[in-house]
Order: structure tokens, then C-alpha cells, then sequence
């Protein structure tokens, strides 16, 4: 991937690069936040020519082979996380292990129609939205940045996988992060992203415009009982400090869009981490 990369912002120029890094490997699950430096921009697929290559930071990832998961950290410095860490993401969500929170515990969310710029980043395809949107959780506002998706999920409860996963990723003003996890079932039918799911961009590095504002609450499940924890980045560098709410009802995809999305990305799930001494709640409202 990172030749096409470097090629393409050689000939496509600074504007890009800017769209591509700030979106791919060096940011996964936290990008499109305004925390991408200018240093960060330059390393991520730098093969050195501009300087900042060395430390291989925000180098070259996967899902399967020698760039897989079960050695992330040891792709880059900045990737040891991905090992060391403690309160690494995703889990299994088993209920005989979950604590019962009271309701005013529960993560309300307050999410507007949007546009959307659609990213094919080279492991996910990643809408970044307008501001205005928005979760809040025990009374901190986290702002709506992104939303993205994975095959299959992430998060498995008692061990069971749906088909995908969908990641509405939120920072706050401190640029803290908290992800919002909606599983994904397959099932004939009507679906939420069938509109969407047309408009994917296949290739690497492209973009596609939504200009016409969709309803992203269509992409939820009516019922919002929930679990949390205190988890990671489910992508290198795995930094941990991210706030996980999973709702505990999936939504429907349609098995034409999982195909597609299978094309496009056959698989792009990290595998569940151990839970270790962290506390998984449930809150049912
Ligand atoms: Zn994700």
C-alpha cells in the first residue's frame, strides 16, 4: 500500500496526502480529529525521502499475514500498545461478567441529519460529518467526527461475531476520545445503508460526497441498552483511554451490501483482548 500511496500524493499533490494520512494507518479508529500535525502527516507512508521515515511511525498495517494483529507492535515504536497495553479493545461482551449500572449512567445520544465525506482509507471505509452531532457521557459532550466500519465485528458477545461492525467515533474538547459500537446483523430485508452502501468508494485513497443531509439515527437500533467500558484504539497505535459504548441491539445489514463490503475489504476485524482487571457495565434504559 504505501508505494500507491506515495505515488498518489506525488502526483495528486499536498491536498491528498492531507486527506489520506489524516484519515489512514497513522490514525485509524481516532482519525479525522484535529490532532494530525503536520509531522504526523509527513511520516505516516514517508519512505524516508522526506525525513521523517525513521522512526517508522504510523508504518504499514493489516489484518492478516506479517502485518497482522498479532504483530502490530511490532511494526513501529509507537505501535507497543498494541501488546503492552491492559485496557485493549475489542472485547467479548458477556453479560455474566457485566455490573449493572443505574439509567442515568447510560450514554444519551444527540445525533443531527449530515453530509458526509466518504474515505476509502485502504482498511475501511470512513465517513467524516460536519460538527453537530454528538454523544454525552456521565455530563462531558463528545462531538461526532467520524463514523467507519468493520468485517466482521469487532465485539462478540459470548463469543458469537455479527457480520459487521459499525464505529461513530467522538472526541471532546480535549480531544479525548469515545467510540459508539453498533453491531451489525445480516438479514434479507429492508436496511438503513442500503443508500449508502451504493455510494462506496472502491479504490484505495478515493472519496465520494454525501451532500444530501441523511438521518444517522437510521443506523441505530430503537433500543439503546448499552454496554461500557474503558478500552483502546482497535487499530495501531491501540492507544488506550477511549471510552466504549456498544449497544447491545445490532441493526440490520442487508446480504448484498456485507458482500460488497467483503469485496472491498475481506476482512478487517482485530481479535477480542482480554478484559483483565477492567469492569464491563451494562446500563439498560
Ligand atoms: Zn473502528
Amino acid at each position: 500500500m504505501s508505494s500507491r500511496v506515495i505515488r498518489m500524493a506525488a502526483t495528486a499533490g499536498v491536498t491528498a496526502l492531507t486527506i489520506f494520512t489524516a484519515t489512514s494507518c497513522s490514525s485509524g479508529d481516532g482519525g479525522a480529529d484535529a490532532k494530525v500535525t503536520p509531522a504526523a502527516v509527513a511520516s505516516p507512508h514517508s519512505d524516508g525521502k522526506g525525513g521523517q521515515g525513521e522512526k517508522k511511525e504510523g508504518a504499514h498495517w493489516g489484518y492478516q499475514g506479517a502485518d497482522g494483529p498479532a504483530n502490530w507492535a511490532t511494526l513501529a515504536e509507537d505501535f507497543e500498545a498494541c501488546e503492552a497495553g491492559r485496557e485493549q479493545s475489542p472485547i467479548d461482551l458477556d453479560d455474566d461478567k457485566a455490573v449493572q449500572a443505574p439509567v442515568d449512567k447510560a450514554v444519551t445520544i444527540d445525533y443531527r441529519p449530515v453530509t458526509a465525506e466518504l474515505v476509502n482509507n485502504g482498511h475501511t471505509i470512513q465517513a467524516n460529518v460536519p460538527a453537530g452531532s454528538r454523544i454525552v457521557i456521565d455530563g462531558t459532550s463528545y462531538e461526532l467526527k467520524q463514523f467507519h466500519f468493520h468485517l466482521p465485528s469487532e465485539h462478540t458477545e459470548e463469543g458469537e461475531h455479527t457480520a459487521m461492525e459499525l464505529h461513530f467515533v467522538h472526541a471532546d474538547k480535549n480531544g479525548k476520545l469515545a467510540v459508539l459500537a453498533v453491531l451489525m446483523d445480516e438479514k434479507s430485508g429492508a436496511s438503513a445503508f442500503a443508500d449508502l452502501f451504493k455510494r462506496l468508494p472502491t479504490k484505495e485513497g478515493a472519496t465520494a460526497k454525501i451532500t444530501k443531509a441523511f438521518d444517522l439515527t437510521a443506523f441505530l437500533p430503537g433500543d439503546r441498552d448499552q454496554y461500557r467500558y474503558e478500552g483502546s484504539l482497535t487499530t495501531p497505535p491501540c492507544t488506550e483511554g477511549v471510552k466504549w459504548t456498544v449497544l447491545k441491539d445490532p441493526v440490520t445489514v442487508a446480504p448484498d451490501e456485507v458482500a460488497t463490503y467483503k469485496e472491498l475489504f475481506p476482512k478487517s476485524n482485530r481479535p477480542t483482548q482480554p478484559l483483565n482487571d477492567r469492569k464491563l457495565t451494562e446500563v439498560d434504559k
